[in-house]
């Protein structure tokens, strides 16, 4: 254990209290405090987003933004989700009590680096938990500026402690005593190898895996609108984000306005300089995640179905750019099916109508996202409920909103953060009952 990882035990080692309510009060004031710095501090905050891992300067005020909105969110609610539950028994007291679990390890990924920490952290927090927090190597700037930020906010660095250690050293953390249960967002591949380490050491723990969110428009979609935001969807983030848009089902009939919509669409995605406050395709965040999605796209090239629309080269420029990119004719079987992409190429697939596509959107590892389009409210709805997704959005896209349960299923993970589900995840749930 390095030195660092041996001070962040020790900062956090003073004793949890047992109880929920003991300082309750005391937590959401934090969660306001930390709010506030969010906001006066969006713009350095957005600027080192930037340089680290290349976030348009816009996007990282609107990250730093909605962090202050989850803290708000959970500082409002904290008293109601936590509150005791009288249970209607035959005893003369029959309570459900909610206790924090103490120490859960947040291990988390460069592509939304506050985001991803705040949505956990804030419910954690509020619960009476603290955090140990293993950050994506490549953005300890982030990662330090998070531990500051809260420690500045709440005049205590007791709450949270980052620690800097490879991800292959994680199994080392779980293992430890100290740590009760582990928060875990990045890839399926990444997050199979800590699960198993959980079940080893019987943490609780819960997963936010790689999602390929299909897109489905149907054929009476208002496509100007599917286009705009498949388009949107799609180029979140440079295209990084695990709810991005990855597989577009297309109705046949309505299949060629819409690569020529969406074309249109994605010309406006010009690559420039992620400080300038206009842009809106900055870099990759490293050349062999660029170098990776190039493979894909060549890959998926050699399939006799598969055509270049647009994009797909790799520009003659130092850094990690790719240029949006559009490839019409994937089928099943195609790497940009079958594969998570995670970056910005927009991948459209013909379907024969809403069960046609809905078979398609199902037939996937991943179950993350999903959203379809049609001007039949009845006939979406229906879709909706068939789509094996953990969100399900109808005529817009897949976003995470503090108020509303967030997470996947199949390989995009299991349990759920964000709204009451997200609170509930790190605590005892514990019965109390008298006779
Ligand atoms: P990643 O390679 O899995 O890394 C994520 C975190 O896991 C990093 O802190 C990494 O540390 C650590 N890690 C790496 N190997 C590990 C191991 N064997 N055991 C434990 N931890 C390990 O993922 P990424 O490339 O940063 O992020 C992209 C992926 O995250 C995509 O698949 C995306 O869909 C997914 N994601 C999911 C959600 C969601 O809510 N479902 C949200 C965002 C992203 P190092 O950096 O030190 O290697």
């Amino acid at each position: 254990m390095n030195a660092m990882t041996q001070a962040a035990f020790h900062r956090l080692s003073d004793p949890v209290p047992d109880s929920c309510h003991g300082g309750l009060d005391e937590r959401v004031g934090w969660l306001r405090a930390i709010a506030d710095r969010l906001e006066s501090e969006a713009g350095p905050l957005a600027m080192l987003m930037a340089k680290e891992m290349g976030k348009p300067v816009t996007q990282g005020r609107s990250e730093a933004e909605k962090c202050a909105w989850v803290c708000r969110y959970y500082a409002d609610h904290a008293v109601d989700f936590l509150a005791d539950e009288t249970i209607d028994t035959d005893r003369a007291e029959s309570l459900v009590t909610r206790a924090p679990l103490g120490l859960v390890l947040a291990v988390m990924p460069w592509n939304f680096p506050l985001w991803q920490t705040f949505r956990f952290a804030a419910p954690a927090l509020a619960a009476g938990n603290r955090i140990l927090l293993k950050h994506a190597s490549n953005v300890p700037g982030c990662a330090a500026a998070i531990d500051r930020l809260i420690a500045d906010a709440t005049g205590s660095d007791r709450l949270l402690a980052h620690v800097e250690v490879p991800g292959s050293q994680v199994k080392d953390l779980i293992a430890d005593d100290r740590v009760a249960a582990v928060t875990f967002t990045g890839s399926t591949r990444a997050g199979r190898k800590l699960a198993s380490a959980c079940g080893e050491h019987l943490k609780k723990c819960v997963l936010e895996l790689g999602g390929s969110d299909p897109y489905l428009v149907l054929e009476d979609a208002d496509l100007d609108h599917a286009a705009a935001t498949c388009a949107a969807a799609r180029m979140i983030n440079n295209g990084q984000s695990c709810i991005a848009a990855k597989r577009l089902l297309v109705a046949a009939p309505v299949h060629d306005e819409f690569v020529d919509r969406l074309r249109a669409e994605l010309a406006a995605y010009e690559m420039a300089d992620p400080l300038d406050p206009g842009t809106k395709l900055g870099p990759l965040a490293r050349e062999d995640l660029r170098d990776a999605l190039h493979d894909q796209v060549q890959r998926s090239l050699g399939d006799n179905t598969a055509k270049l629309i647009m994009g797909g080269e790799i520009p003659d420029r130092e850094g990690a750019w790719y240029p949006a990119t559009l490839v019409a004719g994937v089928r099943r079987g195609t790497p940009l099916f079958e594969e998570e992409t995670f970056g910005p190429v927009a991948a459209v697939v013909r379907v024969n109508g809403a069960t046609d596509g809905v078979e398609l959107a199902n037939a996937t590892s991943f179950g993350l996202g999903a959203a379809v389009f049609s001007e039949d409210l009845d006939l979406a709805r229906r879709t909706a409920r068939q789509l094996k997704a953990g969100t399900v959005a109808i005529n817009t896209q897949v976003v995470s909103d503090p108020r509303l349960p967030f997470g996947g299923t199949k390989d995009s993970g299991w349990g759920r953060e964000l709204g009451r589900a997200g609170i509930h995840e790190f605590v005892n749930l514990k019965t109390l009952l008298r006779e």
